[in-house]
């Protein structure tokens, strides 16, 4: 069994130690080792694994992967195969480690807001590379968490991160854990390790945590959603929390400058644009409609089919709402007949009282199809010509 330096000192980025076992790794072409000691984290409890480099006589290697087994042994997986017996000095990527350990940290101090001030039980822990994820089982199988919760539990853990309380680990004897007032019952029976963070956390865990409550940082809760009837509260610490909140000042301002106006009206001043953009699209299609009349009746004939008035009219791409109110428009009147090309785009229409199938009309010419009075499709503008040559000959 690997003894584990993690335990004591969690900020151990260097440490001297034996191999002790060697053996083929999961993937072709990797070797796993196992040390007598190690600081190494194996993935476990949701946090991933460490990574970092063992240096021996004769070379280096990285640790690429490090996970335990049943027996409690931590193999590190290396990109090179080391003897045993061989004496290793391991040194471990402290900035990754310090990242998982602020999410990590975080998420305890959740967890422990969750269950004191609203009864919910937190469920597992997934720390991802860009936030992390708690499922959280709330009384009356609640799925999510209005913005005031969101805003009192945001605002508890950063108070309690802010009086940088110690946070403390240690493996307490049967009679003293069964004294605690722990969060939750442990899952396991034997070397129960206990994490206590102030007074508002205290719960069996076996992963590495900060020395004290202000090196988490700060907690910003991203998301609450259903997830298989609880909710998963999205969230993201320390650093990450810092980063996201400079991107997001970033993007803030960049969009407050295109608007020019402060960020603090960013919302009022989108939504007025929108509606003012809705109103001159909606003037701006009063006009390109009563133009498309204006075309359909400079375009009118009266000579090609008896007692009905004919347009043929190809027109420029325009808004399909403009095209759709000038053709109502136009049918609505006695006796007409439309055939339209806007780009590649066919209407072929015809007032109520004409007796003609536009849908037919427009499958002999093009494609497409609708109804006997009002018909759309695609096709080349040519199309609308072929269409009148048809009329002209057949309903003579
Ligand atoms: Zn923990």
């Amino acid at each position: 069994m690997t003894e584990r330096l993690y335990y004591e000192n969690a900020y151990l980025w260097e440490f001297d130690g034996t191999v002790k076992r060697t053996r083929e790794g999961k993937k072709p072409g990797t070797r796993e080792i196992a040390l007598d000691r190690s600081a190494f984290y194996p993935t476990s409890g949701g946090q991933p694994f460490d990574t970092g480099r063992m240096v021996f006589d004769g070379g280096e290697a990285e640790v690429t992967g490090v996970e335990a087994d049943r027996d409690g042994e931590v193999w590190h997986t290396v990109s090179r195969a080391i003897p045993e017996g061989t004496a290793v000095h391991g040194l471990i990527d402290g900035k990754r480690r310090t990242d998982h350990m602020e999410q990590h940290g975080g998420e305890h101090m959740l967890a422990g807001a969750v269950w004191e001030k609203l009864q919910g039980t937190t469920i597992g822990l997934h720390l991802g590379p860009e936030d992390s994820t708690i499922d959280v089982e709330l009384p009356g199988e609640r799925t999510h968490l209005t913005e005031e919760e969101i805003r009192m539990l945001e605002d508890t853990v950063n108070e309690r991160i802010r009086l940088d309380a110690p946070i403390r680990c240690w493996f307490p004897a049967a009679e003293e854990l069964a004294s605690l007032p722990l969060r939750k019952a442990p899952t396991v029976s034997e070397h129960v390790r206990i994490v206590a963070m102030g007074d508002f956390e205290m719960v069996a865990c076996g992963g590495t945590h900060p020395s004290s409550t202000g090196r988490i940082g700060m907690i910003k809760i991203l998301s609450v959603t259903p997830a298989r009837g609880k909710a998963r509260i999205a969230f993201v610490c320390g650093g990450r929390a810092a980063a996201l909140f400079q991107k997001y000042m970033r993007c803030a301002d960049k969009a407050g400058a295109a608007l020019s106006c402060p960020v603090d009206k960013l919302s009022r001043t989108a939504s007025e644009l929108k509606s003012r953009l809705a109103e001159a699209e909606r003037t701006a299609n009063r006009y390109a409609t009563k133009e498309l009349l204006e075309k359909f009746r400079q375009a009118e004939s009266t000579e090609d089919v008896k007692g009905i008035t004919l347009s043929a009219v190809t027109a420029e791409e325009t808004d399909a709402r403009a095209v759709s109110a000038a053709v109502s428009e136009y049918i609505g009147d006695k006796g007409k007949i439309l055939l339209l090309a806007v780009g590649e785009k066919l209407t072929f229409a015809r007032s109520a009282d004409v007796k003609a199938d536009m849908a037919e009309l427009i499958r002999r010419v093009g494609r497409g199809g609708g109804r006997p009075d009002l018909a759309g499709g695609a096709g080349i503008p040519e199309c609308v010509n072929v269409a009148r040559k048809i009329l002209k000959t057949e309903m003579k």
